[in-house]
Formats: structure tokens, sequence, C-alpha cells
């Protein structure tokens, strides 16, 4: 499958949200975190999204350190946007060729409220060539006004839809559109499906959300506020995880996603790390969803000497389709020998990459039995995990 990258235009000057001390929009905070933040979350957390580049405006480096970069794996360097928000996507293709990736969804800052769903459905209607955008069929009727707002007329509205973003397209095909409409002088694009279909390209039209508003006034924040207040009904959800390997002859175990050169090997049908097998089953935990044995039965063929990342990958694929978030994990390692200290920077590195979340979310600590039982006579080695999740409290 290609590479999938989100583009967020976050260069706009507009302060007619501002509240207080003003400011772009898109660094007012709703509900502690700031517009934009809440946009770049929600491609970070998708597991289709491969990539993450925002175009900033020059004078709002500071800004953007504090509000919204968390540093993620996924996240590339901010670039600096030019006058038009035309130009400013323009830039962001132009820092996004190098990485090539094979479809781009451009998103507005402004739009905190876009789904996983909204996500996925704009990257499957997209093909490599066309576009697909987010919008809405217009349910009001349209009225044309004339002087002194008396109206001038009514606007038939069948088959008109409002323009939402995200708006993906092919990679090349819109980049090439970009430079096609620069090189023919026109700056006048409201929206980057305006410039795709004016080079000829097809571009769907996918059902978008009401909640997908783009943030412009005070009001708009308000409303905000408020439907956040909703969605911030969420659960907070506890998993936990248990296994133990026999310690068999070999040269090596897999312990956390780490290969440790060691005086033995681990017995097992596949990899045999029981670190990562104890922590997928503690994240199937946060979600009720059965346990490692269920989805990766040991019967089947097809995971012998499988890499446990992969089960643990997929634990987490189910967590996000639950629209949950994974807040932290903690693991304790139970073992006579190897010494896990060495190790545990890498294995931090390795597992907060699968979770999508930052190493020190990622808890590992290691003990001896004090020679007692099966792991103090070196038989095994056994591990605990526990997860927590938040989910949404509707469907928690
Ligand atoms: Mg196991």
């Amino acid at each position: 499958m290609g590479r999938t990258a989100a583009l967020i235009v976050a260069a706009g000057r507009g302060v007619r949200a501002g509240r207080g001390g003003g400011g772009p929009k898109q660094y007012q905070t709703i509900g502690g975190s700031s517009v934009l933040g809440m946009a770049m979350g929600a491609f970070e957390m998708h597991p289709a999204v491969d990539l993450l580049q925002v175009v900033i405006h020059a004078d709002d480096t500071e800004l953007y350190r504090s509000a919204a970069d968390r540093g993620g794996p996924k996240v590339l360097p901010p670039v600096t946007g030019g006058v038009t928000r035309q130009a400013s996507v323009l830039a962001g293709l132009a820092a996004l060729e190098a990485h090539t990736p094979d479809k781009v969804l451009i998103h507005d800052a402004a739009r905190p409220f876009l789904t996983q769903d909204l996500v996925s459905r704009v990257i499957e209607a997209c093909g490599d060539r066309g576009g697909a955008i987010a919008a809405l069929p217009i349910s009001d009727t349209l009225k044309r006004a004339g002087e002194g707002a008396v109206i001038a007329g009514t606007v038939a509205r069948a088959g008109l839809w409002a323009a939402q973003t995200p708006q993906g397209f092919g990679f090349q095909a819109i980049l090439a559109a970009h430079r096609a409409a620069a090189t023919a002088g026109r700056g006048d694009f409201t929206d980057d499906a305006a410039i795709a279909e004016w080079a000829g390209l097809t571009v769907r039209l996918v059902e978008g959300t009401t909640d997908n508003m783009k943030i412009t006034t005070a009001d708009d924040l308000q409303r905000a506020d408020a439907l956040l207040g909703s969605r911030r009904e969420m659960a907070t959800r506890t998993g936990l995880g248990f296994d133990v390997h026999a310690l068999v002859a070999g040269d090596h175990v897999w312990l956390g996603g780490v290969r440790i050169p060691h005086t033995h090997g681990l017995d097992g049908h596949s990899d045999a790390d029981v670190a990562l097998h104890a922590l997928t089953d503690a994240l199937l935990g946060t979600i009720g969803d059965g346990d490692i044995g269920q989805h990766f039965p040991p019967s089947d063929p097809q995971w012998k000497g499988a890499r446990s990342i992969r089960f643990l990958e997929d634990a987490v694929r189910r967590v996000h389709q639950r629209g949950g978030r994974i807040l932290n994990v903690d693991i304790t390692i139970l073992a006579e020998a190897p010494r896990v200290g060495p190790h545990r920077e890498a294995m931090q590195a390795v597992i907060s990459a699968a979770l999508m979340c930052a190493p020190r979310d990622v808890g590992i600590k290691a003990t001896t039995t004090e020679t007692l039982g099966f792991v103090g006579r070196r038989e095994g080695i056994a591990a605990m995990a526990v997860a927590s999740v938040v989910l949404p409290a509707g469907r928690a």
C-alpha cells in the first residue's frame, strides 16, 4: 500500500476568533488543547497516515513550538507558508515532495473536529490520480442578497454541497496542478479541489460531518467548547496482561521488541517475546477484545517465527478502531538474566512507535525473583503489563 501524507495549513492570520489575548485562531485553545494540536492529533492517530506536514506563518515559530509540537514520530518539521492559502499549500507540497507520498490529505488547521472515520473515507475515495473531498449537502434554502439586505432571489440548492477539508488527492497530480496554477498566475482559488477541477482532475464528494466546522469567530470557539465538553465524556479503561515462556537452548531472546544476545533462547511458536505478549493482552483487555491466542492462534502456521511487534500493532489498531487513545503502558519483566537496563531505551523506542505515543509513556521495569521459583531457577522468563486507554464514553 502506498504512503499517505497529511498537510495542515496553519499559516493564516485569522484573528476574528481571538478571545482575551487574541492571536491566530489555530492557536486558540479549546478545553486545554490548541485548535491546531487537535487537528494534528487526528492525523497522528490515524493508522493510514504516515507523514504529517504543517505549514505555519513565519511569525508563529514560537507559538507552534509551545502550542502544537509534541514531536510525534510522523510529524515533519514545520515549513513557512506564503502570502495566500494557495501559496502555503504549495510550500507544504514542495516540502513533502522529497518524501514521495502517493496521496496527500490537505486540511485546514481551523477544523479541529475531523473524525478518524472521515479521514478513512476520504483516503478510500481518492484515487492516486484524482481526488475526494469532505463536503456537506446544503440543507438550508439559499437566498441571494440585494441592496440593503433585501432578498434579490432564491437560489436552487439541488446538487449544492459546502466544501470542507480534508481534501485528498494523488500527490503528484495535485502538486502538478498547484504548480501549473502558479505558473498561470492563478492565485485566486479558495480550496484545493478548485485547483484540481481547473486542472481537469476528477474529484469526488464524500459526506462530511457538521461537527467538522471551521472555527472563524469567537462564537465558533464557544460552540467548539460545548462540542468538546460532550466529546470529552471519555472513559479511562485499564487492561492487564501476563505471559511466560520457557528458556531453552539458544543464543538470544526477544524481549520488548529488542533482540538481546543471551546464553539461552525462549521457546515459543512466534519469537516468544513475553514482554510484548503481556502488553498485547493488556491492550486487548482495555477493550474487552479477547486475547493474543484468540487473534493469533499458535496452531496457525503463518505465525511461526512471527515478530511479536505485529501482534502488538494489531492490538493498537483495535484500540484505535474503537476511537481509543493509549495513555500509558507499564511492563515488568521477571528474569534472573539477561539484564534489561542496558536495553530499556531501545525497548521504549520500539514499543512507543507501535503505540503511537511518546517513549515516556512506556514503562519498562525488571526484577529477579531472588532465585525463587521457575524464574529463579532460570527455567523461564515472565512478564506482566498494564495499559490505560481513553475511550469515548458512549462506546466504552
Ligand atoms: Mg506468549
